[in-house]
């Protein structure tokens, strides 16, 4: 196990932050940390690196204690904070090379560069980066000891779709080089699409635990299916096993919790009523559907960008 924690609390004063959290994580794949603001998930990731002591419980990380091994685990351990700050006079690579001077053995730089997509940057002041860059930036520099496990707190916060895309591609990379990844978000589709294994924490405690496929089972939200077809049918009993929900311009909306039976009797109800299909959309269940679920709210936006 890369990480194994067992009944870990941690309390400020009155408020318990972490109640008895157990968890193991096997080597290799993405991890994703959900949870909505005040869950504990900064609270346990840095318990994991080490920066804050558990008020009870064990924990394991690579083996080693983080509050008795802090500088072996900081050799095997790679971590990207929460907007990370950067001597900004410096380039790129010279960010790197300072960066470097702290481990006894770094990859080569060029590599790294590559792995993040910023050769053509290396020249550059970290000042001139944009915010895709500095978060590739981040990256680099807690992959630049080839550590086994890297530990990431919300790397794609406030970027753009397509900068977003770029950091999930550089994170399949570093998990196809055999690399475990920890990674917190607010961004659910993200995890959904990133992540081999899912986590939610809420108040402390996780409720819910496991890949993605096994947590859709769970959301017990209904499919929208929408259908445009050629003639003036009756759109009440076209789709068996669907409800009938209303139009949306020239597409007809139905809901149902069982999207295949409907399609494959929608395509009977058709050729009894010599209707020709048009359009076929569906929009299964998300995880944010199991998200809201089990949250009670929805936070497919950041917080932290609402509040700015
Ligand atoms: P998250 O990262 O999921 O938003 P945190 O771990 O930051 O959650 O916070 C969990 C709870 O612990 C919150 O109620 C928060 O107010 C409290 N908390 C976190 N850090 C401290 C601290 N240093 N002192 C006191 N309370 C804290």
């Amino acid at each position: 196990m890369v990480i194994e924690v067992r009944e870990l609390a941690k309390s400020y004063e009155n408020v318990h932050a972490l109640k008895g959290l157990s968890i193991d994580i096997a080597a290799g794949g993405i991890v994703g940390l959900l949870g909505p603001n005040g869950a504990g998930k900064t609270t346990f990731v840095e318990i994991l690196e080490g920066l804050r002591p558990a008020t009870s419980g064990s924990v394991r990380v690579l083996g080693l204690d983080p509050q008795t091994s802090p500088s072996e685990l900081r050799r095997r351990l790679g971590v990207q904070l929460q907007q990370t700050e950067f001597p900004e006079a410096l380039t790129v690579e010279e960010t790197f090379r300072l960066f470097g001077s702290f481990y006894p053995r770094t990859l080569d730089t060029s590599q790294v560069l590559a792995a993040v997509d910023l050769t053509e940057k290396r020249k550059a002041a970290v000042v001139s980066l944009s915010g895709g860059q500095k978060q590739r930036l981040a990256i680099g520099l807690a992959t630049l000891h080839d550590p086994e496990l890297l530990i990431l707190d919300e790397p794609t916060s406030g970027l753009d779709p397509i900068a977003r895309r770029g950091i999930h591609e550089i994170l399949r990379r570093l998990k196809a080089m055999g690399k475990t990844i920890l990674v917190s978000s607010h961004y659910l589709d993200e995890i959904e699409a990133l992540a081999d294994r899912v986590v939610i924490l809420r108040a402390g405690e996780i409720v819910a635990d496991g890949t993605p496929l096994e947590l859709l089972a769970r959301a017990e939200g209904a499919s929208t299916l929408w259908i445009e077809i050629d003639s003036a049918v009756e759109p009440e009993n076209l789709v068996p096993g669907a409800r009938f929900e209303g139009r949306d311009g020239a597409l007809l909306r139905y809901r149902t919790k069982d999207s295949t039976t409907a399609i494959v009797g929608l395509g009977a109800s058709l050729k009894s009523s010599n209707a020709r299909l048009l359009d076929l959309r569906l929009k299964r269940p998300t995880l944010e559907d199991l998200y809201v679920q089990l949250i009670g709210e929805s936070v497919t936006q950041n917080p932290r960008e609402e509040a700015a």
